[in-house]
């Protein structure tokens, strides 16, 4: 009988969940719609915890060779997250208020459970297996739908006194005016974010990749494809948009000494107009840090929640 583990990355649009054995390699990987195709799932903990405990032992149930048997998971899910009780608070994304998930999903499972925020298991699985592997004080940041970082001080990952660490999304910048759905007027994550620089692009005329000359709306990765045409707009969107992630970077930078900074999601995929302007902002104002202080892009993609959520589990 092998003895496999399930780590699980809850995504506001989709959930990909990995199996992995006792050496801690991926044997499957399935996906799933969180909120399904008509959002019928959102607010229904009860619908969603039995399709992800259906397809997790339907995927242990179809691995080849020798029966499986489920041993413990791990869940990195987005929202105010208690790793300690295993109760979700506001995940506003899945319409979630006040639920008690790993002991909801222990009962389905019948093993033990884990969880904690997603930032934190991504930054788990960049930690263990990817951009900051080997490093043992690293800030690794998610800029995506909004923008997360998770913190990591002496190899430990830090969650603060109210599991709310690394909220630097929702770090007011003076100059901006937009309103956050937090309820603040000029979060970070108004514009550094995918739905910001989308916003900032469809305000300068910029085009969507696929519909471009018919006036669609750019998502942040079509800004990212105009960046690498060399349009002078493009670019100066993800310099304005690193620009103010690096004035927060820098205070952080002050308070922690990291080695590394990793960052991934969506927006991160653009690369060197969003990652120049970072490292010569913090290169320049900590001069003694050339060199030693890396910005680097996130290397395992959606596979490190995955990977972070499986490694949570051996951590009890
Ligand atoms: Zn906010």
């Amino acid at each position: 009988m092998r003895r496999v583990y399930a780590g699980v990355d809850v995504g506001g649009t989709g959930t990909v969940i990995g199996l992995f054995d006792e050496q801690r390699h991926i044997l499957a990987k399935v996906q799933l719609d969180t909120l399904g195709s008509k959002r019928e799932r959102f607010g229904d903990v009860d619908a969603y915890t039995k399709l992800v405990a259906h397809h997790i032992r339907d995927a242990a149930a179809q691995l080849p060779g020798d029966s499986a048997t489920l041993v413990a998971a791990g869940f990195g899910i987005p929202g105010q997250v208690n790793p300690e009780d295993g109760v979700v608070s506001d995940a506003t994304n899945l319409g979630w208020g006040h639920v008690p998930f790993a002991w909801i999903m222990e009962d389905l499972l019948q093993v033990p459970v884990r969880i904690d925020h997603d930032v934190r298991t991504f930054a788990k699985g960049e930690l263990m297996a990817g951009a900051a592997r080997g490093r043992s004080h690293a800030i690794c940041l998610t800029i995506g739908t909004g923008i997360a970082a998770a913190i990591a001080i002496d190899g430990k990952l830090v969650r603060g006194g109210h599991n709310l660490a690394g909220e630097i999304g929702h770090d007011v910048v003076a100059t901006l005016t937009r309103r956050c759905p937090c309820g603040k007027v000029g979060c970070l994550e108004t514009v550094v974010s995918g739905p910001g620089i989308s916003r900032l692009a469809a305000a300068a005329g910029l085009t969507s990749w696929q519909n471009e000359g018919e006036g669609g709306i750019p998502t942040a990765e079509d800004v990212a494809r105009h960046c690498s045409d060399n349009n002078e707009q493009a670019l100066g969107i993800y310099r304005y948009a690193a620009e103010l992630l690096a004035e927060k970077l820098e205070t952080a930078v002050a308070l922690l000494d990291p080695e590394v900074i990793v960052i991934g999601g969506g927006v991160a995929k653009a690369g060197e107009p969003l990652f120049g302007p970072i490292r010569t902002r913090l290169h320049d104002r900590f001069p003694w840090l050339r060199g030693k202080l890396t910005v680097v892009q996130a290397e395992l993609g959606d596979e490190a929640a995955l990977i972070g959520a499986f490694h949570h589990v051996f951590q009890v």
